[in-house]
C-alpha cells in the first residue's frame, strides 16, 4: 500500500474534499512528513487579502495600456473627422470656382452680345440679340446666387475644419498626458506588485504541501478569488450552503476546497 492509499484510508473523514484530493488532517501530515500546523483562519484571510491587493495592483498596471489604446482610437477618429471636413471644404471650393468661371464666361458672352446689339442692322436681329442677353443675364443671376450660397457653405465648413483641428489637438494632448501619467505610475506599481508577490509567497508558506497543487490550480483559474471566506455557513464565492460537517471540519482546522474550487476559510467572527 502506498502512502497516498494509506492517507486516503486514514483520512476517510475528508470525503467532501476528496474531489480535490484534500486530506488535511493530522494523519495525512504525519504520513507525508508535513509537520507544519494547519494554517489558521487568520493566515488564510491574510493570504486572501494579499491576493486581492496584488490583483488590484496588476489591474492598475493593465489598465494603463488599455486607456492609452482607447485614447489612440479617439485621436484617430478625430483625425478622420478632420480629414472628412477638409475634403468637404475642398469640394465646396471646387464647386465655387466652377460657378465663378461659368459666370465670367457668361459675362464675356453678354459683353460680346451687347457689342453685336449696337451693330444690329434690323429689328429682328436686335430682338434676337436682346433675348439672348436677357437669358444670359438671368442665368448669371442664378449663378451669382449659387456662388453666394457656396461661399456661405465654405465659411461654415472652414469653421468646422477649425473646430475639428482643435478637437484633434485636444485629443492628442490628452493622449500625451495620459501616456506620461501611465509611464510615471509604472515603476511604483511594478514595485508594489513585486512586494505583494513576495508577501503572497511568504503567506503561502502556511499551506501544507499536499494542498499546494490544488491551490495553484485555484489561483490559476480564479486569481485573487482562489480563496473564499465562509459566512453564515455559505461560501462567499459561489453562495453554496456548506454541510454542518464541513463547518465542523473547518472549525477544527481542516483545509477544505468548496465544490466551486475555492480554498475555504472561516473568518475569526464565524
Ligand atoms: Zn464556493
Amino acid at each position: 500500500m502506498n502512502v497516498r492509499k494509506m492517507a486516503r484510508g486514514a483520512g476517510g473523514g475528508a470525503t467532501g474534499a476528496s474531489r480535490f484530493g484534500i486530506l488535511a488532517d493530522r494523519t495525512r501530515r504525519f504520513l507525508i512528513g508535513d509537520h507544519r500546523m494547519a494554517p489558521s483562519s487568520q493566515a488564510l484571510k491574510t493570504l486572501h487579502e494579499l491576493h486581492g491587493r496584488l490583483q488590484a495592483v496588476q489591474d492598475a498596471l493593465a489598465r494603463g495600456p488599455r486607456q492609452i489604446q482607447a485614447q489612440k482610437l479617439t485621436v484617430e477618429k478625430r483625425q478622420a473627422e478632420l480629414e472628412a471636413r477638409r475634403q468637404k471644404l475642398k469640394q465646396l471650393k471646387i464647386t465655387a470656382d466652377q460657378r465663378n468661371l461659368q459666370l465670367k464666361t457668361n459675362e464675356a458672352k453678354i459683353a460680346d452680345l451687347r457689342a453685336k446689339l449696337n451693330l444690329a442692322s434690323s429689328n429682328r436681329e436686335y430682338e434676337i440679340l436682346s433675348g439672348q442677353i436677357e437669358a444670359d443675364t438671368m442665368a448669371n443671376s442664378v449663378l451669382e446666387d449659387e456662388i453666394l450660397e457656396a461661399l456661405t457653405k465654405i465659411d461654415q465648413c472652414q469653421a468646422e475644419v477649425k473646430q475639428a483641428e482643435q478637437e484633434v489637438a485636444a485629443a492628442e494632448a490628452e493622449l500625451a498626458k495620459l501616456t506620461a501619467d501611465v509611464q510615471a505610475r509604472i515603476p511604483e506599481l511594478t514595485a508594489q506588485a513585486r512586494a505583494l508577490e513576495q508577501e503572497v509567497a511568504e503567506a503561502e508558506k502556511v499551506l501544507p504541501e499536499s494542498i499546494v497543487p490544488n491551490y495553484r490550480r485555484a489561483v490559476q483559474a480564479f486569481g485573487a478569488s482562489a480563496l473564499a471566506a465562509v459566512e453564515h455557513g455559505t461560501c462567499t464565492s459561489c453562495h453554496m450552503q456548506l454541510t454542518m460537517q464541513k463547518i465542523v471540519e473547518l472549525r477544527s482546522g481542516k483545509l477544505l476546497f468548496c465544490s466551486c474550487g475555492r480554498l475555504l476559510y472561516l473568518p475569526e467572527t464565524a
